[in-house]
């Protein structure tokens, strides 16, 4: 692999890292507000209208920035804490990727 390639597949991992820590982070919020049992059974809806969110609407940070930190049909406030741990987690999930591309590279 030449080394432009070579960089380009490490940031993909650790952009996949980022990914993957901000689905857990935003899994976690999930749990922490909802309890494993709710985590796991039912669909994330609106706290303000109730309404069972859209798949587009629960994209971590992606969702909360595009919607302007409120819900699509009441305009009821997302709470912040959300984005927060999707967030930590994303920035988690880049560090661990950077430590496996890390050792790759020392073992190499
Ligand atoms: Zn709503």
């Amino acid at each position: 692999m030449t080394g432009a390639s070579t960089a380009a597949l490490f940031a993909l991992l650790i952009v996949m890292g980022a990914l993957t820590g901000a689905v857990a982070g935003s899994f976690a919020g999930v749990v922490r507000s909802r309890g494993w049992r709710g985590a796991l059974r039912g669909r994330s809806h609106c706290l303000g209208c109730h309404r069972t969110l859209h798949w587009y609407e629960l994209v971590p940070v992606a969702s909360y920035a595009l919607q302007g930190g409120r819900c699509r049909a009441c305009r009821a406030e997302i709470g912040r804490e959300a984005l927060v741990v999707e967030m930590v987690g994303a920035a988690a999930g880049a560090v661990v990727a950077l430590g496996l591309v890390s050792l790759v590279v020392l073992a190499g």
